[in-house]
């Protein structure tokens, strides 16, 4: 079973119980139809968070960060896991993130590694956290398209994900709610995922 942890970087208690209970809530609704999957995530005890941020923040784009995310976890305990992070606008993190993704204005995502800066807006979190777990964006900016280009209205993939564009659960459409039954499932039936 593939883990996710997730801590919050520069950030106060509050900061902390925020990600906290969006993350408990985020579990919830994944235990739910349509998706109805059990799976939890895992606050990053302090000393492996003090070792990640290190690791993290001496990377030059979220592409390294990520991979040194995946080596770190693996060189630990023998297995890869996945991380969510919540910093303020003014971190190290908020800065390669940016750089390596301009239009990636409040949080980014890259393969086991999510990276949230828009803060109080869980919506923010769940987004980047769903692209872990498999979902792909419904947006294209290239094409000047905010979304959602698919056929839910309130899909959390679009790119702006307010409370006021996504609102209640469900909000994912079709097409990510089989990606991210298929990858969780996934990881459940591997005895270790890589
Ligand atoms: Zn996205
Ligand atoms: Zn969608």
């Amino acid at each position: 079973m593939r883990k996710t942890f997730f801590c919050c970087i520069d950030l106060d208690e509050r900061g902390d119980g925020f990600l906290q209970k969006s993350m408990e809530e985020f579990s919830r609704l994944l235990s739910l139809p349509p998706i109805q999957i059990d799976y939890k995530f895992e606050p990053l005890s302090a000393n492996l968070k003090e070792e990640v941020v290190s690791v993290i923040e001496s990377k030059p784009d979220i592409g390294n960060c990520s991979n040194a995310v995946q080596y770190y976890f693996y060189n630990k305990f023998g297995y890869s896991a996945n991380l969510v992070v919540l910093c303020p606008p003014d971190s190290a993190l908020h800065a390669i993130a940016l750089q390596s993704y301009p239009s990636a204005l409040w949080g980014i995502s890259n393969a086991g590694l999510a990276v949230i800066y828009n803060l109080d807006n869980k919506y923010v979190v769940w987004h980047e956290t769903l692209h872990i777990l498999g979902a792909d964006d419904c947006y294209d900016l290239d094409k000047g398209n905010r979304g959602p280009n698919c056929e839910l209205n309130n899909c959390i993939m679009q790119y702006e994900a307010t409370k006021e564009n996504v609102g209640t659960w469900p909000f994912l459409c079709k097409k990510n709610i089989s990606l991210v039954k298929s990858r969780i499932n996934k990881w459940q039936n591997a005895i270790r995922s890589n």
